[in-house]
């Protein structure tokens, strides 16, 4: 009798799972486990927008195991010490798992990996499944080094050869009796600080799967024209179950059909991988900028700024909107990312650090890559670089293009509901009559702007010039 356990980490799927298919050939007794660590969910990455989406999908993966067969085992505690005592009760001889790229995965798989191997030689092996493409080795630049640039990246990883999709095991073997599954714990004892959002999308994999396949029903053909447009559903929404691994980006490859939106958003995809294979290439990333001469760069702390940002209080429509969309629905349109990273960094001359941590607590897809690799991305210090004014976005012109009706800036700032269009960009500029008209007077009913944009982006220039080493911005 062979005896192998999954250990499911962020890759909440039965779909297209190559560690799971893979045991289900090699052993007759299969334990899926999931262990919760309070390192990873009180540490200083934890989220309770994000706990409660890992507790929806453990329930659904837990349901799902329930009616082929199996069960879901909970542990809670320090990796290593919680699969020796599992392996050891059961007799396990491998621990299968999706293999991750971030340094702390790659740091505690390590260690699980010497101590297994101490205990009479339980393998550790590692499968596919994070990324469409199976091994970050697989790619590099013509001159052999590592990419640093997207559009070569892509190009590369649009060359790849892929795996095949892992069939869906039908049937699980039982549980042995001797194992007890136990049940999830509550929101409230895997979490430190209960701030949830209202309106947020239900985890799992059976909810990304209807999202998914709607999607591509539905909205991938118009991708292009309408991704950027704030207040449409024009994206998928599905950041969050891609951040899980309750859905495989390789079998949603396999399910595109051939259009320019679908192109366009599998371009999209490739970001995703660009930067899980930075921070594997550059694991120091996640504390400092991947540009050298940007590190000495002397960046701001205002707490009063810093408060506004967060609050959605900094008197730009635009800007207050879209965080207050992250504060409402855990979540934020990329072009909504964007507007407020710049804004941080360069209007506000605060550290894109601050940016990143705040996303970190309150996005359902917080991922480390990504997070990190963006913020670094709009602070104009990380890989992919282009010429600063090109990442240094006027927030007055960004709505105007896209929220051009104001729809999106009405839904998340009511105080500004009735103020005209000609002055939704700017509603400083609004004569005190029309102030009052559209109840909203500024200053009272909605702040004066925090910074002046103008002055702001030229001082942002200065900083950058004079601020990094050999002062070559
Ligand atoms: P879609 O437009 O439908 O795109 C499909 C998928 O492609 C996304 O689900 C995502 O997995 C991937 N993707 C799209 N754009 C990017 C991108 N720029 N970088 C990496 N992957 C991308 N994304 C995260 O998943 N987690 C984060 O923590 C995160 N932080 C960000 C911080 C900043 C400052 C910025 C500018 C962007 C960040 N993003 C992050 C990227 C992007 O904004 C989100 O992935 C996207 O908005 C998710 O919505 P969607 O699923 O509807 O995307």
């Amino acid at each position: 009798m062979k005896t192998i356990i999954v250990w499911f980490r962020n890759d909440l799927r039965l779909h297209d799972h190559p560690a799971m298919t893979t045991a289900i050939k090699d052993a007759d007794t299969i334990i899926p486990l999931f262990i919760f660590n309070n390192d990873i969910l009180k540490g200083r990455h934890g989220s309770a927008n994000r706990n409660r989406f890992l507790l929806e999908s453990l329930e659904d993966l837990k349901k799902q195991l329930q009616v082929k067969g199996s069960d879901l085992v909970i542990r809670y505690g320090k990796a290593e010490e919680e699969l020796h005592k599992l392996a050891t009760a059961v007799g396990a001889e491998a621990v299968y798992y999706t293999a991750d790229y971030t340094s702390y995965a790659i740091q505690r798989d390590k260690t699980v990996k010497a101590d297994l191997a101490k205990q009479n030689g339980v393998i550790f092996r590692g499968f596919p499944g994070r990324l469409a493409i199976s091994s970050l080795d697989a790619l590099h630049t013509k001159a052999g080094t590592t990419h640093k640039i997207f559009s070569p990246f892509f190009r590369n990883w649009l060359e790849v050869q892929r795996r095949p999709v892992a069939t869906l095991p039908l049937q699980f073997p039982n549980l042995p009796t001797s194992v007890a599954p136990e049940a999830l714990p509550s929101l409230e004892t895997i979490t430190d600080t209960m701030a949830l959002s209202p309106d947020v999308l239900k985890g799992g994999e059976s909810a990304g799967r209807t999202r998914l396949k709607n999607f591509i029903k539905n909205d991938v053909v118009h991708y292009r024209e309408t991704n950027n447009i704030l207040a449409i559903a024009g994206t998928s929404r599905l950041s969050s179950y891609l951040h899980f691994g309750c859905i495989s980006p390789l079998e949603i490859e396999t399910m595109l059909p051939q259009n320019e939106g679908a192109d366009a958003w599998r371009r999209q995809l490739a970001w995703r991988e660009f930067y899980h294979y930075i921070i594997f290439n550059f694991p120091a990333n996640a504390k400092q900028e991947f540009q050298e001469r940007y590190r000495t760069l002397d960046w701001g702390h205002d707490k009063t700024l810093l408060a506004a940002w967060q609050d959605g209080q900094t008197g730009y429509p635009v800007v207050d909107a879209s965080m207050r969309q992250l504060l409402q629905e855990g979540w934020m349109h990329n072009r909504a990312r964007l507007i407020v990273g710049s804004f941080l960094t360069k209007d506000l001359w605060l550290d894109w650090r601050h940016g990143e941590q705040h996303f970190m607590r309150w996005l359902i897809d917080g991922d480390e890559a990504n997070n990190n690799g963006n913020w670094q991305w709009i602070a104009s210090v990380g890989v992919d670089p282009a010429p600063l004014f090109r990442r240094m976005y006027n927030p007055a012109s960004q709505q105007k293009n896209y929220d051009p009706n104001g729809d999106y800036v009405r839904k998340f700032v009511p105080e500004l509901k009735d103020v005209p269009d000609k002055y939704l960009s700017q509603p400083w500029t609004m004569p005190e009559a029309i102030q009052i008209a559209s109840k909203c007077l500024i200053g009272k009913d909605y702040p004066a702007p925090i910074v002046d944009h103008a002055k702001a982006r030229l001082e942002a220039f200065e900083h950058y010039r004079t601020g990094s080493q050999g002062n070559k911005a």
